[in-house]
């Protein structure tokens, strides 16, 4: 069922890698009525505040892109802070979305949640099945939380609340930080900067043999927008290309990218994490949608844009 285009849509989180490619997503295709609260505006964190803010704008819809987020040291490090600020951020907005009569409700996640030696591709039922990789299971478990409180949701009261797990997301806008990024932006960053001060040797975190898939954000806002118009089932939804490369195929890809011709080589002593992060997407594409942006061409976008924002990136 299509989403009215004049009815008031929340967007959390819409400052955010994946909420801005949304809010960007929804404007083009003739929303009219976005609501968006910065973090500093609104702390999702604050319950009070957050049903205050449903009482007063009444969204119609919601997509919930708000969590707290970051690479693979910043989960080991801050794991008490990816658990409590997520389930407090996701239970907050969810309730009050139940108490404020939201219509449809569209709750993001990650491929983090599923076990970390899941057959490959991952399946959406192999949820539960197994251990989680312990550098990301505090925020892990804080989205299968969320995951749990749709369905519980739905079969309580019946409403069309669906959830969508992303596979690893780039694209503008996202973290470039040289410790709290994920794999794609370190490198951008890392690549472009060697160019810049004419490094001749990058070193790169791990073995550079576990493999990824990467999606662009603009194809996981259209995949969202897609799945709230078609998709209306209580188990979550894969969203990724369906296709995977090696860590060390990835730094090759940006390299080339950036025009950087020297060595590289792996810092063994970082942590790999889960060798292989591939997602099933057949449910997705039953659904009807497939990614259209190749790795090539998003990252050499993103790259443009990286340099394009460099100002407010190291400020
Ligand atoms: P993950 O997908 O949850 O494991 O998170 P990341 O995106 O942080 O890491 C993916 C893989 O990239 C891991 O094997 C890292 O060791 C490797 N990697 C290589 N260089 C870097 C880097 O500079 N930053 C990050 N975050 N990961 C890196």
């Amino acid at each position: 069922r299509p989403l009215e285009r004049d009815a008031r849509f929340y967007i959390a989180g819409h400052r955010g890698l994946v909420g801005s490619a949304i809010w960007r997503a929804l404007e083009s295709q003739g929303f009219t009525n976005l609501v968006g609260r910065t973090s500093s505006e609104l702390d999702l964190k604050n319950r009070e505040a957050v049903f205050e803010f449903f009482s007063t704008q009444k969204p119609k819809y919601v997509i919930l892109a708000a969590a707290k987020v970051g690479g693979i040291l910043a989960n080991s490090s801050f794991p008490v802070d990816f658990l409590s600020d997520n389930l407090r951020i996701q239970v907050n907005v969810l309730d009050a979305a139940l108490a404020h009569g939201v219509e449809r409700l569209l709750f993001l996640g990650s491929s983090c949640i599923y076990p970390k030696y899941a057959d490959q591709p991952i399946r959406e039922d192999s949820l539960l099945t197994g251990h989680l990789e312990p550098t990301n299971d505090a925020y892990a478990i804080a989205k299968i939380a969320g995951i749990m409180q749709v369905q519980a949701i739905r079969r309580q009261y019946g409403l069309p609340w669906i959830s969508a797990m992303p596979t690893n997301l780039y694209g503008p806008g996202d973290n470039f930080s040289p410790t709290g990024s994920h794999v794609l932006p370190a490198l951008i960053r890392r690549y472009d900067e060697a160019v810049s001060s004419g490094a001749s040797q990058i070193v790169n975190w791990g073995s550079g043999t576990p493999r990824r898939e990467f999606l662009h954000v603009d194809d996981m806002a259209s995949a969202c927008l897609h799945l709230l118009e078609n998709y209306d089932g209580p188990e979550q939804v894969n969203v990724g290309t369906g296709t995977d490369v090696t860590i060390k195929e990835l730094a090759d890809i940006v390299a080339q990218a950036v025009g950087y011709e020297g060595q590289t080589v792996w810092d063994s002593s970082k942590p790999d994490g889960t060798p292989r992060k591939l997602l099933d997407v057949s449910n997705l594409s039953n659904a009807g949608w497939t990614a259209s942006i190749s790795l090539e061409d998003g990252i050499q976008s993103t790259v443009s844009w990286y340099r394009s924002h460099l100002a407010d990136i190291r400020s």
